[in-house]
């Protein structure tokens, strides 16, 4: 995790932190692009957020756009008919139960729709720094696999079982640090091992072909 530290410091980050950043953490902010984000690219997510908070920026004028509209402001992100209905009405619960502010708690989060352990991971490590929870995307499932640090078959059992086999002082590092090597270094098909900084402290369990300089 140390050599992964200064090694990201040579790559973007990735669009949620980026954008949690450029909004101080905010949690209604740091909510919207996560949800805009899942299976869509950094790009795409980036540039559908800023649209999306140019024309609303709170629940309360997010809740008042149709899915029509919302559906045109955050096209193309994956599945962004779902996406925008799940928007509409997590928008809509915030300003009916929760006074228009983002609940702090993984129960409470767990209620708005299209909300899963992943985003709210996000939210109460990045917004309400967290020091408890770990956030599991595709990259931190798979690269735990490849480093045998887990041995799991779903994001969910990677979460619980990197509660079990990591340092918690790492835990709130654990998604930025994975998914900006996940984005550049091991990516999916064609991992770079031969250009990996934790070459030497990793298992590779499953890679079999590697990317050739
Ligand atoms: S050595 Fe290869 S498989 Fe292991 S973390 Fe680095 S890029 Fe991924």
């Amino acid at each position: 995790m140390r050599a992964l530290a200064r090694a990201i410091d040579d790559h973007d980050l990735p669009a949620v932190e980026k954008i949690a950043e450029e909004s101080q953490e905010d949690p209604f902010e740091v909510l919207v692009s996560t949800m805009l984000s899942a299976q869509t690219r950094d790009p795409v997510t980036a540039a559908a957020t800023s649209r999306l908070f140019r024309v609303a920026r709170t629940p309360r004028t997010i809740a008042a756009l149709t899915v029509k509209q919302i559906e045109k402001l955050i096209y193309p992100v994956s599945f962004y008919r779902h996406k925008a209905k799940h928007l509409k009405e997590t928008c809509r619960i915030l300003v009916e139960q929760h006074g228009g502010r983002v609940p702090g708690t993984m129960a409470e989060l767990l209620t708005l729709p299209g909300v899963g352990r992943k985003t709210a991971n996000l939210v109460l490590i990045l917004s309400f720094k967290s020091l408890e929870n770990i956030c599991v995307d595709t990259h931190v499932h798979r690269i735990s696999n490849r480093l045998g640090w887990v041995k799991t078959r779903t994001p969910e059992e990677t979460e619980q079982a990197l509660y079990k086999t990591t340092h918690r002082r790492w835990w709130p590092y654990i998604n930025l640090y994975l998914v900006t090597w996940g984005q550049n270094v091991c990516k999916p098909v064609y991992p770079r091992c031969g250009e990996c900084v934790i070459r030497s402290d990793c298992a590779r369990v499953g890679v079999t072909r590697v990317s050739t300089p």
